[in-house]
């Protein structure tokens, strides 16, 4: 158990300061702009800690002052200099680096939409689902938020290059911001395991990009030591600051929601650095009164890479590893990172930990598609969980829940490519169809897909 593992600085630990590292296990706290990527003490994972929201008087802020200080500024006014008014990030500031000042680092990001969309509901049983669409983020996922406030830390320390191993949608994100920058960035991916999307991305925004010989897994070792030995600022989702930035999606959905909790929020789980982040935002904003009530999380993995699930299913008794294999790449993760945090994540909030077949992932992403949503495979599993919770009978048709989808649909044109124009792609495939530059021949088509729509 950490030495101190209070929510909030207090004064006498803050000595002046607004926010402080420190260590989960031995509660060790180092200056802010400290760039070592773990605890110096004993190598536990290192958290920001703030001190709660004051006024100018220095009293602690009310809940309503803090909703009116987020409601400011938004994505309805231009951005000013320095870009952050226009971020769904940086207008929660005050929660997620609060001297941060006029220097962010910022596309901008967030301020993504809550979709209330009916054939998505019929498909999970749920009438009360909402889909948040983190794929509407610069660079089509949810990593930008992590990434503008990693890369913020990153110019403000002075890094000479930032480095992260990815299986994919980090990568693209670090190679977009370490530009907006305007320092070098060097991706560690395992090679052919990533989207064609996302590699294209990366390589695109101009990161150096290793294809490293081996699994994620390999990439995140070989990422850490050799950012250790060569002075290199690592932005891997256990950095501290990428944490920070991942909570606005619980504050921003809640904020969507008139600060009302939901019954349940629904994610996507891999390395579990979003299980973590939720978890740290959903304790934050009871603490801090912004909600009265907490909902229950869930995270759902894919069966293949599914080792949090196990550890659930068992009370969390043992800590699993496994080889992942999984469509779901974005998720393809046998040992996460953060399993510690997302455990006490999933206690505090009574939350859940589910697992779904590939079958499942890829008839769900079927329907987000043709709802004329779309998103990337891993995203899928969210409403495939929240599927077989309503099945199950713990969801129930009236409870309000969100799904977050954690990437945009053209991240994996790979596996659009395979389920709807390959010879043997399944029943629901939407085939191009090649025709004679003739009237005639469209007419043909449209009669047929008339029957087609009579037939079913
Ligand atoms: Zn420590």
């Amino acid at each position: 158990m950490a030495a101190n593992d209070s929510l909030f600085l207090s004064a006498q630990e803050a000595a002046g300061a607004l926010s402080v590292q420190r260590c989960d296990v031995c509660g060790e706290t180092l200056n802010e702009r400290d760039a070592s990527p773990a605890c110096p003490a004993c190598g536990g994972l290192l958290a920001i800690v703030h001190r709660a929201p004051v006024d100018a008087a220095g009293a602690p802020l009310s809940a309503m002052a803090m909703r009116q200080q987020f409601a400011g500024p938004c994505c309805a006014r231009p951005a000013v200099a320095g870009g952050g008014h226009a971020s769904g990030v940086w207008r929660f500031a005050s929660l997620v680096m609060p001297t941060v000042g006029a220097g962010m680092v910022s596309h901008p990001e967030g301020n993504t939409p809550l979709l209330p969309r009916t054939r998505v509901q019929a498909y999970a049983g749920c009438e009360g689902l909402l889909l948040k669409h983190e794929g509407y983020n610069p660079t089509g996922s949810f990593k930008d938020r992590g990434m503008t406030v990693g890369a913020t830390q990153a110019l403000r320390i002075g890094a000479r290059a930032v480095a992260c191993a990815s299986t994919g949608n980090t990568s693209a994100s670090l190679a977009a911001y370490a530009a907006q920058a305007g320092i070098p960035g060097l991706v560690f991916v395992p090679a052919g395991k990533v989207a064609m999307g996302k590699m294209a991305q990366t390589l695109a925004y101009g990161a150096r990009t290793l294809l490293v010989r081996g699994d994620f897994d390999e990439c995140l070792r070989l990422v850490q030591v050799a950012s250790k030995e060569l002075g290199i600022y690592l932005l891997n989702s256990i950095n501290p600051w990428r944490v920070e930035g991942q909570k606005t999606i619980v504050f921003e959905l809640l904020q969507q929601l008139g600060w009302e909790a939901p019954d349940f929020i629904v994610l996507p789980a891999g390395n579990l650095g979003n299980t973590a982040a939720f978890g740290k935002a959903l304790r934050e904003a009871l603490a801090l009164g912004l909600i009265a009530r907490l909902p229950r999380l869930v995270s759902v993995q894919a069966e293949g890479a599914s080792p949090f699930a196990r550890g659930f299913a068992e009370g969390f008794a043992t800590r699993h590893r496994m080889q992942a294999d999984t469509v779901a790449t974005a998720i393809r993760i046998g040992d996460p990172a953060s399993w510690d945090r997302a455990v006490r994540a999933i206690r505090e909030t009574d939350g859940l930990v589910l697992r779904v077949s590939d079958e499942e992932i890829l008839e769900a992403k079927r329907v987000i598609d043709a709802a004329g949503v779309g998103c990337e495979p891993a995203s899928a599993a969210s409403v495939a969980g929240v599927r077989q919770l309503v099945s199950r009978g713990v969801v129930r048709s009236s409870d309000r829940v969100v799904a977050v989808l954690t990437g945009h649909v053209l991240k994996d044109p790979g596996i659009l490519v395979s389920m709807h124009q390959e010879r043997e792609a399944s029943e629901g495939a939407n085939r191009p169809i090649e025709i004679d530059a003739t009237v005639e021949a469209v007419a043909r088509v449209i009669e047929a897909s008339r029957s087609t729509e009579v037939a079913s």
